[in-house]
């Protein structure tokens, strides 16, 4: 079966097209056909498509919106010159899977997509105002396009964390604001957290039951994961992405009180405070330079800046802070993991991170961290390592369209509550 996995964002879409089916699923034989991106949309977008072993194609062009990158997207897959195996048209593409940012409390698992489940993703638009209207121009895009015949899944950020006990996604605010607003912590990168989860049993062989790890996935956004008996049981995103960890230009955990007083302070309205704590903090702000790890670490070893080192040292800080919490949280857990662009790609902020942990039985094994390269699964611990620690690069596309695989071959589940109109 051919799925196209689509991460429709407000300006974006990124797209791969997956050969898959329940035979490739047991084999790990699954295929990437494709992938791309449609940057800029609504001006002079760029595009940027590659077919499996093949040179990428770069261009530039005017695209409208999301129905229109789409459409774009789908003439390049159906042309003879993007020269995809096994695809002559679009007839050939068999399943829709859609990365949705938030499920709510809707969606504990992935769907197939109905007239109920699309409304469910309509509702969770107030509690993720900058995303979720991006993923429903993208399923409503492909159902004009394709039609209802074509099966169409749902796979949501928050719904591996929907396991969260009550101690950990509660805020200790009044209690009734979660229940007229739903004030809670829901996490997010909850397809990459269960992938790497997946992944670590896999490897191991050991069952579901048996998974207890930290999982952290540090790429522009980060976010790290405390995994007890298979399930998420606690996570450092909250009610938005904004919450937990430094990231590139996201502040993380403050103190909320700081809102009003740079308000006072600045001139700014909440909204301006709330843009700045999201768009020009966490690297970029700390450093004044940029929200690139790989950009940082260059600076720091080449002129020893002095914020560019202090921005890495409060990133690796707050990770192996939260870290330690989580194995408090989790009475002790097998293995850390890191995954993301700089979890997969950074031997230096692995260090960092890990240079705290001795306390609890974490060595790193230098060598293997320094050999460590980019898409290759690895332990990194020493064999001694009480704590393992591993690169487990994550796969976020594989997952939701296996996913779609298996709601299309096995059903749909049952969803609780879903708003009835
Ligand atoms: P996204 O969250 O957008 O998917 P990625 O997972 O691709 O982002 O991660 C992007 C981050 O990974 C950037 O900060 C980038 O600098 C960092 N990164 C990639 N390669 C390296 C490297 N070799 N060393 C340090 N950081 C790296």
């Amino acid at each position: 079966m051919n799925v196209l996995v689509l991460n429709c964002g407000s300006s974006s879409l990124k797209f791969q097209l997956i050969a898959t089916g329940l035979e490739q699923i047991a084999d790990n034989a699954d295929r990437r056909l494709a992938h791309g991106q449609i940057e800029r949309i609504g001006g002079a977008a760029i595009i940027t498509f590659t077919a499996e072993n093949r040179q990428t194609e770069r261009s530039a062009a005017p695209v409208r919106d999301v129905r229109a990158a789409l459409e774009t997207v789908l003439r390049w897959i159906a042309s003879d010159s993007s020269n995809i195996e096994g695809i002559n048209g679009l007839a050939d593409i068999q399943a829709i899977g859609h990365r949705v940012v938030h499920g709510g409390e809707f969606f504990t698992e992935s769907v197939l997509i109905t007239d109920e489940v699309l409304r469910g993703i309509e509702d969770c638009i107030e509690l993720a105002p900058l995303h979720n209207p991006a993923n429903v121009k993208g399923i409503n895009a492909a159902r004009e396009i394709f039609g209802r015949a074509l099966p169409q899944t749902a796979v949501f950020d928050t719904a591996f964390h929907q396991t969260l006990p009550e101690k950990s996604y509660l805020y200790a605010i009044p209690y009734q604001f979660y229940r007229r607003h739903k004030i809670r912590r829901y996490g997010f990168h909850g397809t990459s957290h269960r992938y790497i989860a997946y992944r670590y049993r896999t490897i191991n062989k050991i069952a579901r039951e048996n998974v207890n790890i930290i999982t952290l996935h540090l790429g522009n956004g980060c976010s790290i994961a405390a995994i007890k008996n298979g399930n998420s049981m606690d996570t450092s995103m909250g009610l938005t992405p904004l919450e937990g960890l430094v990231m590139g230009t996201r502040s993380g955990d403050i103190d909320p009180a700081l809102i009003e007083f740079i308000c006072a302070k600045e001139g700014l309205t909440v909204n301006e405070a709330e843009s700045l704590l999201n768009k020009q903090s966490g690297l970029l702000g700390i450093s004044g330079l940029t929200n690139d790890m790989r950009e940082l670490a260059a600076e720091a070893a080449e002129s020893g800046d002095r914020r560019a080192i202090l921005a890495i040292e409060i990133f690796c800080y707050r990770a192996a802070k939260y870290i330690g919490s989580y194995l408090a949280a989790m009475n002790g857990a097998d293995a850390i993991i890191f995954a993301g662009g700089i979890g997969e790609n950074s031997a230096l902020i692995r260090r960092k991170i890990c240079d705290y942990l001795s306390w609890c039985g974490a060595q790193l094994d230098e060598a293997k961290n320094e050999a460590q390269t980019a898409g290759h699964e690895n332990i990194i611990s020493a064999d001694s390592s009480k704590l393992k620690i591993y690169v487990i690069p994550t796969n976020e596309e594989l997952l939701i369209a296996r996913d779609t695989v298996r709601l299309i071959e096995t059903g749909s589940p049952q969803q609780k509550n879903l708003p009835t109109k």
